[in-house]
């Protein structure tokens, strides 16, 4: 048995020029988040698919770091794009802040705060990108979903609140919207089982006028029947 086995450690350096260009102390300052470390990750050959980024959970990383792919800041493998960089970085410092969260209403709300925020007056924000990608654990209640987190989105991200305190805040917002609609589930269950109950009633009831009027037509039927033969006999 190994008493002992290697892993990869992190060493600290300076970041690379494209990243400090695009996620700089005044755009930080702008959408009020402390700076969220970042690893720089090239894909092993066994990864596939693309992707930008990604988030793992804390107990996986040495400092709550995210992972952001080398190819979006590295000049000499494609052109780097602050727009692109700002957005994948939001995206997965969301997934740190909302964390156990995945793409359900509370990240959506969360990564559109920051969206919100990060516009600084162009014609092509970054909420422009808010994508329904975020939302893809809510296919059941897609546009309830989208209501809620775009409702909240707005109202946070033009309060004073940090990126850390509008989390907490959607997190309990979260909490008492699902409370909300799990009783509304509940009360619509309830009208539909007391609808139900009311049609069978009914249904019965008419079923038994129903035999009351063949039982009076027999009677009345049999009555002629019974006078004709009394009558010619
Ligand atoms: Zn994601």
């Amino acid at each position: 048995m190994h008493q002992t086995v290697a892993t990869y450690a992190q060493r600290q350096i300076s970041p690379p020029e494209a990243f400090s260009k695009a996620i700089g102390g005044e755009f930080l300052a702008r959408i009020k988040l402390t700076g969220i470390p970042v690893i720089f990750l090239s894909p092993g050959s066994n990864e596939g698919g693309t992707w930008g980024g990604f988030c793992s959970e804390s107990k996986y990383t040495e400092r709550g770091e995210i992972a952001i792919h080398r190819a979006l800041v590295e000049p000499t493998m494609c052109l780097p794009q602050s727009p692109i960089i700002r957005r994948v970085y939001l995206h997965e410092a969301s997934h740190r802040l909302m964390e156990g969260h995945a793409h359900n209403a509370a990240f959506f709300a969360m990564n559109l705060v920051l969206l919100l925020r990060s516009g600084d007056g162009n014609e092509d924000p970054d909420w422009h990108y808010s994508s329904l990608y975020d939302l893809q654990d809510e296919t059941e209640r897609m546009s309830e979903a989208f209501a809620w987190g775009w409702k909240i989105a707005l109202e946070l991200a033009s309060s004073e609140l940090t990126a850390d305190e509008c989390a907490k805040y959607i997190e309990s917002a979260f909490d008492a919207w699902e409370e909300e609609l799990a009783r509304r589930d509940d009360r619509v269950a309830e009208a539909r089982e007391r609808r139900a109950t009311e049609l069978a009633t009914f249904q019965a009831l008419q079923a038994k006028v129903g035999e009351r009027w063949w039982f009076a037509l027999c009677g009345w039927s049999l009555g002629i029947l019974l006078t004709l033969a009394f009558q010619f006999s």
